[in-house]
């Protein structure tokens, strides 16, 4: 195989959000052509689509943000902590202009397939509309969280009044909930930052909780001034120390002691210090022992337990069911309080299920609730659902679907055997939401790119990870997998036990940010012992 002279474009990136806008950046420094698409009509990816009253990141803000370049740094001024949804996708439409990749990108647009043709190593990406362009490189920068789970209850499409879901959330217009009875379907962090909002307009609010979640509070508030100048002096080496991480934040606390170092007061101490410095689920050196996971799940309970005035209810509210971390916790400093409210309500559909969805309102086994407007803060079909809502046909008619269909399988998260030269940030396997997906996104598209640079040095046509890489990689994710609490016990999108049929495979990468960053970096620093090389 040669390198293709057939090409209309070197690279093709699909999705505009945080991945995306800096790989168009990136490949476009690397001297290679690139041209992006985008569903939506704007950059922002997540924060364009989840516009939902209450939507804002819960890391810090000057963390989950790009530190590629300086300028951006010390330009962008957030104004909170933890930042909300209309500031953060206002930060990436800046980058974006400021990086000068917007009119690379085709709004609007959706990428249906991507065909592989072997004989010219050339990708074929085709649009909704028909159109198609052919490039050497995919970058599939379609998000991990970026298909809405659709709404999987019976009567659904009879219901009359309002029906929103806080993942596609209405720009044309503003909604007025003032004096409405609102119901909230979903309890995951989605669910918890909407609900105190609607707490605080509507008549009513009736929350259905199927399953209850760990809270914790935010970081929210100001931007502690020492921080900042720390980050704003000298970013790029931030950046690096990021990548020394576990999860990708600057500074994260850690518990000092091991837990079986401590005495039950100690651990108690341990416990309040790590609540008191927003680091909780690292309270203890070694917090992925279940005997301190269990330390830890039983603190936040009680934390919880604390906040809400009637026992039932907090009782409701409290996770009984599974290990701090075997979800993801959510976090919020209105949440639980919501529930002293008079006019919000708990529905546990433990106790009672749903019914059916009727013209007028939510029917229970117990009741039937009259509600004006049923918000859906149900989720998302998590990592797959992007990938397999596209047709791609790789090496000898080999679809995502087939090679996928038992669940993800890739090497290091970004690349699957018989998909040459198509890559996928912030997708499976990778260390994904368990880090700052920002700062996981900049060292996923740097490495993608110095990979697609080191192909082009050497005149090569593309690049694919061995099978057996897959395999161990798959091994690996496992393993960790087998000691991070819960992960291999709750139902959660984690592992795909939100959408029935799904294969149970649990997709994200616990070894930490830090190891993931060592592994790619080894393959660069080796010439890529894991891939073959297609000539
Ligand atoms: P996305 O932002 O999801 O962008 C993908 C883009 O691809 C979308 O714009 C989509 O329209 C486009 N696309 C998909 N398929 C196609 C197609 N076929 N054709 C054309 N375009 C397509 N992570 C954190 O680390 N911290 C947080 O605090 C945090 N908060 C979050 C809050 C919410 C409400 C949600 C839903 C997620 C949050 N996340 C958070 C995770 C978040 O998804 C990532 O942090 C990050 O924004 C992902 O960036 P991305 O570029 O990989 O993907
Ligand atoms: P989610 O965590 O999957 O929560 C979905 C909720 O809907 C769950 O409570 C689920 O209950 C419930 N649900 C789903 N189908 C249901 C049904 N048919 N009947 C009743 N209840 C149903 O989704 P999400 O809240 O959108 O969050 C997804 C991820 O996005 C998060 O884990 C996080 O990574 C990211 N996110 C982050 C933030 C942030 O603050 N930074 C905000 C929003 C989202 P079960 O648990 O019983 O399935």
């Amino acid at each position: 195989m040669t390198r293709s002279a057939k090409a209309d474009v070197d690279v093709v990136v699909v999705g505009a959000g945080f991945a995306g806008i800096y790989a168009l950046h990136k490949v476009r420094q690397a001297g290679l052509t690139v041209m992006g698409i985008e569903a939506a009509p704007d950059v922002g990816g997540t924060w364009y689509w989840n516009s939902y009253p209450g939507a804002r990141c819960d890391v810090s803000s000057y963390n989950y943000a790009y530190f590629f370049d300086p300028e951006i740094v010390r330009q962008w001024q957030w104004s909170d902590s933890c930042a909300e949804q209309r500031e953060i996708q206002s930060y990436l439409r800046f980058c974006a202009e400021k990086c000068g990749v917007v009119d690379l990108i085709r709004f609007n647009t959706r990428v249906t397939s991507a065909h592989y043709e072997g004989g010219s190593g050339t990708w074929t990406v085709t649009m909704g509309n028909g159109e198609s362009v052919c490039c050497r490189y995919v970058i599939m920068a379609i998000g991990a969280l970026s298909t809405p789970k659709a709404p999987d209850i019976e009567g659904v499409d009879d219901f009359k009044g309002l029906s929103l879901l806080t993942s596609n959330w209405p720009k044309d217009r503003e909604i007025d909930f003032r004096g409405k009875r609102v119901g909230v379907i979903g309890t995951g962090s989605s669910g918890i930052q909407i609900i105190p909002e609607m707490a605080k307009v509507a008549r009513s609010v009736h929350v259905f909780q199927r399953t209850a979640n760990y809270v914790i509070p935010t970081e929210s508030g100001p931007i502690d001034e020492n921080k900042l100048q720390a980050i704003r002096k000298d970013p790029i080496t931030v950046r690096q120390e990021l990548r020394t991480t576990y999860a990708g934040l600057y500074p994260l606390g850690i518990g000092a002691h091991k837990f079986h170092e401590l005495d039950e007061a100690g651990r108690q101490q341990a416990l309040e210090t790590a609540w008191e410095g927003n680091y909780i689920a690292l309270a203890f050196r070694d917090a992925y022992l279940p005997e301190a996971n269990a330390a830890i799940s039983d603190f936040v309970r009680k934390k919880m337990l604390e906040v809400v005035r009637n026992p039932k209810t907090a009782h409701e509210l409290v996770p009984w069911d599974h290990p701090y971390g075997g979800k993801r916790p959510c976090r919020s400093d209105t949440y639980l309080q919501t529930f002293n409210e008079p006019h919000v309500r708990l529905v546990s559909l433990k106790h009672t299920p749903i019914v059916r969805i009727e013209p007028d309102g939510i029917k229970t086994t117990e009741e039937k609730i009259e509600l004006d407007a049923i918000i859906y803060a149900t989720g998302f079909d998590a990592i797959t659902g992007a990938v397999f809502s596209i047709d791609i046909e790789g090496l000898d008619g080999q679809t995502m679907k087939q090679a996928w269909k038992d669940g993800p399988v890739n090497y290091l998260g970004t690349m699957v055997h018989g998909f040459p030269n198509m890559f996928f940030p912030s997708s499976a396997l990778s260390p994904s939401v368990l880090t700052n997906m920002a700062t996981l996104a900049e060292q996923q598209i740097d490495y993608i790119v110095d990979t697609m640079l080191w192909l082009e040095r050497h005149g090569y046509a593309g690049i694919q990870p061995k099978l057996q890489s897959q395999f161990d990689w798959r091994d690996e994710v496992f393993r960790y997998a087998q000691r991070y609490p819960g992960a291999l016990t709750t139902n959660s999108w984690y592992n795909g036990a939100n959408l029935p049929g799904k294969p149970r495979v649990f997709m994200i990468y616990c070894g930490g940010f830090h190891k993931y960053n060592d592994r790619c970096m080894a393959e660069l620093k080796s010439d890529f012992p894991g891939y073959e090389v297609l000539r």
